[in-house]
């Protein structure tokens, strides 16, 4: 997720060896990863047992959790898992090959439709995750060297795919459309790229404008909604179905990208586009050739989580009250609230050290926030990323709320 586009070096893991040659050894890495550590940069993998949800069981303590994508609270749904099982029953369990060879079953194919029909666009193709899917739409419609223009606070596997592509990426200041405008005067453009809902900011992109923009360079528009499909717009249609109802003439040319490891609550993803561009992806997407298929029983129970989504409004209505809730007592207690309407609600710590300090404190207490650094988000921008989920109760909010009241070191800026 995130800005700034790091790769191979960062931890500068180089030591001289005994020819003068650089060696890469287990002492260079310890080094660089004590620097992450010192830096408060250095990451921690925490285990659960059990399911994922709102009160995970972690080392045998059962915490109250506002980290995870599963937005609706289906990642643990008796009834998904029954779809599973019952996928399970009928195609058993690895898909075996890849969609082009044998991999390719009817249940991935019903899932490509229902998709389909659910954004509106008139085919979809499944990928593995949402990363290969971003890798492989850049990739598949970009010539290398050609330029594609990226939200600077775009996900990571945006930025990747355009690495992948090897396209000129020029990433314009966030959301900014006049930026993006100026920066684009007179050159050409192969792609616009951005999310739909930004993942660690929880804002909307601007798709009506972004749209007439690559209608204008004669460029193309992908859209990641990996965050706003089952949660924004009417039965969770996403980002582009929030500006349909507020009258945006959706022409049909804007690629959708999805994922259905967050809202959707099972694992996979999807790209959604024209029958050219489907087609295209299928002959040219690398990371949808030469990769097994996901397991058809998964598809299987997408299917299954995509009517759930739709048909419990509830999860939605009750979502958009917690929301409500919590900028509403975040607000009364003075905390710095960033402009989101989604259950994504930042809360600026500005330096990574005061961010985790913060995740650590609540921990404490029992209470899991992520604590999201650089590279991330910006250098100064570090945060605590709160998300809400239809499975919170009212009192879950309560309690966060009433800890952040409490929140040591709690004026940001200094
Ligand atoms: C999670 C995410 C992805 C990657 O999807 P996976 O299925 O987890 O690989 C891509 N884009 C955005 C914006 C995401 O948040």
């Amino acid at each position: 997720m995130g800005t700034a586009l790091r790769h191979s070096g960062t931890t500068g893991a180089r030591a001289q060896g005994v020819t003068g040659q650089r060696r890469r050894d287990d002492a260079a890495l310890r080094a660089a990863l004590e620097r992450l550590r010192d830096t408060h940069l250095y990451r921690a993998r925490r285990v659960l047992d059990g399911p994922q949800g709102v009160r995970p069981v972690i080392d045998g303590r059962q915490a109250l959790s506002f980290c995870s994508n599963d937005y609706l609270g289906l990642a643990a749904h008796p009834e998904l898992a029954a779809a599973l099982r019952a996928g399970v029953s009928r195609y058993g369990v690895g898909s075996g090959a890849a969609h082009l060879i044998t991999g390719h079953s009817a249940a991935h194919r019903r899932l490509e439709d229902d998709l389909a029909a659910f954004v509106g666009r008139p085919r979809a193709l499944l990928f593995s995750t949402g990363y290969m899917a971003n890798l492989g739409v850049i990739s598949a419609l970009c010539e290398r060297g050609e330029t594609l223009y990226a939200d600077r606070l775009n996900h990571a596997s945006l930025n990747d795919g355009a690495l992948l592509a090897g396209v000129r990426l020029r990433r314009y200041p966030h959301a900014d459309t006049a930026a993006l405008a100026r920066m684009r005067a007179g050159g050409d453009a192969a792609m616009l790229v951005s999310d739909g809902v930004f993942s660690m900011d929880g804002d909307l992109a601007p798709v009506p404008a972004l749209a007439a923009c690559a209608d204008a360079a004669g460029a193309r528009l992908l859209v990641d909604d990996a965050h706003g499909l089952g949660v924004v717009g009417r039965d969770g249609r996403g980002t582009l179905d929030v500006y349909r109802e507020q009258g945006w003439d959706d022409a049909g040319d804007v690629i959708v990208m999805g994922t259905l490891g967050k809202a959707f609550g099972t694992f996979g993803a999807f790209v959604a586009a024209s029958d050219a561009v489907i087609e295209t992806l299928i002959q040219r997407a690398r990371s949808y050739i030469y990769t097994t298929a996901l397991p058809p029983a998964l598809a299987h129970a997408t299917s299954a989580a995509l009517a759930l989504a739709q048909r419990d409004a509830w999860r939605r209505a009750h979502l958009q009250a917690l929301i409500a809730r919590f900028r509403a007592g975040a607000a009364a207690l003075g905390l710095p609230l960033m402009a989101s309407t989604t259950p994504i609600q930042p809360l600026l710590a500005g330096s990574a050290q005061r961010a985790l300090a913060w995740s650590r404190w609540l921990e404490a207490q029992g209470v899991l926030v992520t604590a999201i650094r650089p590279p991330t988000v910006p250098k100064g921008a570090a945060r605590l990323r709160i998300t809400l989920s239809a499975a919170h109760a009212e009192q879950d909010v309560e309690r966060l709320l009433a800890l952040l009241a409490r929140l040591p070191d709690r004026a940001v800026g200094d």
